[in-house]
């Protein structure tokens, strides 16, 4: 049987994945489905809002992949599919999961890593046979999620591994992210009213009106930008069969989203693909079925993309210098002039 081509979009968070799974999502062979390491509390469990606007339960995408994956909704033990990703796949055991995974599953006495594998290679193949398409485009991000999809036979694992300048991400942390204000603005977000999160680091503000991403600091957000990176530049080397893996800078991508994406496609041996919703910075995004993620999933229609500088202006000279210093080693190799 032939495995599902699974293109992962590894590194941190607020590097644009959201935003590159989009673009995508409009490949003619590709389908963009989020963060699928968080489909079993996000959406099974909170039945928080596909990228559709539906309702994860409502959506009908999911709902045929579910059927053909479980059978149905009450088929599946969701609960104990929570419980294993979370014994298997934390990002924690990164640097577990790189040793374990020259490792037989029989070896490590347990049957549970065969059946979270099992249920996961069930999982992409019918998001692959009901989107009619041949490759799933996967923005989870996390390298332990990516581990766990390279131990699968069914699963042909080629890892994008998406970067973006560490102060540009320190600065967006430091600010929080509105997910959606009361005013609902209709133009950008349809249904916003779906949005609601119990697992990720959301509050409302003093008003009580806009939902936001909490807020990181510097110093965290450095380490962790380091940790996410390293370990995904880690990838091709953690296990003997090499996995497809390349790299892609998210000011690259914005500047010439065409060139970057047929590139780093190309790099990872799917050939360029056609990609004339692209012209210049000008792109058309559709609508998707995408979990969890970035709350610009719910944009659609025409989008000209720029790079996003403001920290360059308004980032506070000591909070620039502390990122620099953590994250210079990493910078230098990816070609940030700090
Ligand atoms: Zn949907």
């Amino acid at each position: 049987m032939e495995g599902s081509r699974v293109v992962f979009i590894a590194g941190d968070g607020r590097s644009g994945g959201t935003l590159l799974g989009q673009i995508l999502n409009g490949l003619s062979d590709s389908v963009y489905v989020g963060e699928l390491r968080n489909i079993w509390h996000e959406a099974f469990e909170q039945n928080e809002p596909c990228g559709c606007g539906e309702r994860f339960r409502h959506c009908e995408f999911w709902r045929a992949v579910v059927e053909k994956a479980f059978g149905s909704f009450e088929q599946l033990d969701v609960s104990a599919m929570l419980s294993m990703h979370k014994s298997l796949a934390r990002e924690r055991y990164t640097p577990m999961l790189m040793l374990l995974n020259r490792v037989p599953a029989e070896l490590l006495g347990s049957e549970l890593p065969r059946v979270y594998e099992d249920a996961l290679s069930r999982l992409y193949r019918a998001i692959r046979e009901v989107a009619g398409k041949s490759v799933v485009v996967d923005s989870s991000r996390e390298v332990s999620q990516a581990l766990i999809l390279a131990r699968i036979p069914g699963i042909d694992l080629r890892v994008l591994h998406l970067v973006r300048d560490s102060r540009a991400v320190a600065f967006s942390n430091s600010r929080g992210k509105p997910i959606f204000r009361s005013d609902n603005d209709a133009s950008q977000h349809r249904k916003p009213e779906w949005i609601s999160s119990a697992s990720r680091k959301l509050a409302f503000d003093e008003d009580g009106a806009t939902r936001i991403l909490l807020r990181q600091g510097a110093v965290a957000s450095a380490l962790q930008w380091t940790w996410r990176n390293a370990w995904a530049s880690g990838i091709p080397h953690s296990r003997h069969r090499r996995i497809p893996y390349t790299r892609l800078r998210y000011e690259d991508l914005v500047r010439d989203p065409r060139e970057a994406i047929g590139g780093a496609l190309d790099r990872l041996g799917l050939g360029r693909p056609d990609l004339s919703m692209i012209q210049g910075t000008h792109v058309q995004l559709g609508v998707n079925h995408a979990v969890s993620g970035n709350p610009v999933k719910f944009s659609s229609g025409g989008v000209d993309l720029r790079i996003d500088d403001e920290w360059r202006e308004k980032m506070k000279g000591s909070d620039r210098k502390v990122v620099s210093v953590i994250t210079s080693p990493l910078m230098h190799q990816y070609g940030y002039v700090i």
